[in-house]
């Protein structure tokens, strides 16, 4: 058995053209989306990021701005920047890059955006809506795995779903998401005992550790939907966290890395932002 290749960055990119034709209605009516992203540092890794959202926001025509910080900067002065942009008119979506300096306190960094303009979802407020099960703003790769699993037509109600991660960004809201759409859902972390054991009851696996092949190919239910959220560098490459071939012989569906989850969460910031200056309209 060879699994269906499940392509996200095709999905992401019909996604953001949708998008894109809405962006350009709300200008029509006199509001351009923004989102601000601030940088605090020189994380190479991070720089890439928020590069990339910046060009995927000026794609769709919405307005961005990046904030950079340098490193020794003080949790009252980021404060003091969010602060500015919970009053700036121009901008809908504020995110602060994640991880900060070890220096900072990021709780209270993603607690000092307003809700409403909290696009990634992180912010205390929107996690309990999410766990309430109330409309909220979703967490961007955890909305974006959700998406990539429907395109496969898959059923979800009933179905057995495994999270590895409990991540407050990742693996936590998965599990929300897989819970509203009726899975019955166990989340593993670096404590489980035989992950392995775990994972071969899942229907829909869903992978977010950040450990290359820590998802081996006889730890999956065969025809099982598998989400790979895990970004490695192994040898100057970007690989997932299942082992990929091993896993395509198992799995019924399964995302490549790159080109799954990441550039769905992309799409589901614009999404966000654009939700926003929906709200603002
Ligand atoms: P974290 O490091 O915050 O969480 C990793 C989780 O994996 C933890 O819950 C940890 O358990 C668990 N874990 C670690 N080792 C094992 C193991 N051997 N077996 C089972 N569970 C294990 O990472 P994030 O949630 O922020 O990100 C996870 C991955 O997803 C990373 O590779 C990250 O780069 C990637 N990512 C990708 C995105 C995308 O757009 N594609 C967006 C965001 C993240 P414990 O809690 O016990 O420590």
């Amino acid at each position: 058995m060879s699994a269906v290749r499940i392509d996200g960055k095709a999905m992401a990119l019909a996604i953001r053209e949708e998008i894109a034709a809405k962006v350009a209605g709300l200008k029509a009516r006199g509001v351009t989306p923004g989102l601000a992203v601030i940088l605090v540092g020189d994380d190479p890794a991070s720089e890439i990021y928020v590069r990339n959202k910046g060009i995927a926001c000026e794609k769709a025509g919405m307005h961005s701005e990046t904030i950079r910080l340098p490193q020794e900067t003080t949790q009252r002065q980021l404060e003091a920047e969010i602060d500015r942009l919970n009053r700036d008119p121009a901008i809908d979506g504020i995110l602060v890059q994640l991880p900060l300096p070890r220096h900072l306190d990021e709780r209270a960094a993603l607690s000092a955006i307003l809700p409403e303009k909290d696009v990634d979802g992180f912010h205390p407020v929107n996690a309990g809506r999410l766990l309430a099960g109330e409309p909220t703003v979703v967490p961007c790769t955890p909305k974006g795995a959700m998406r990539l699993i429907r395109s496969t037509g898959v059923e979800t109600d009933g179905k057995e779903a495994v999270v590895v991660g409990r991540s407050n960004i990742v693996g936590k809201p998965m599990a929300l998401l897989l819970l509203q759409a009726g899975c019955t859902v166990t989340v593993c972390h670096s404590r489980t005992r035989d992950l392995g054991a775990v994972t071969r009851r899942a229907d829909i696996l869903v992978s977010a550790v950040g450990k290359a092949g820590v998802i081996r190919g006889d730890m999956v239910k065969p025809g099982a939907v598998v989400i790979d959220v895990g970004i490695n560098r192994v040898e100057g490459k970007v690989t997932g966290d299942a082992a990929f071939d091993e896993v395509s012989e198992v799995a019924g569906w399964l995302t490549p890395v790159p080109g799954g989850v990441g550039p769905m969460t992309i799409a589901m910031l614009l999404e966000n932002t654009l939700e926003a200056a929906e709200k603002r309209l």
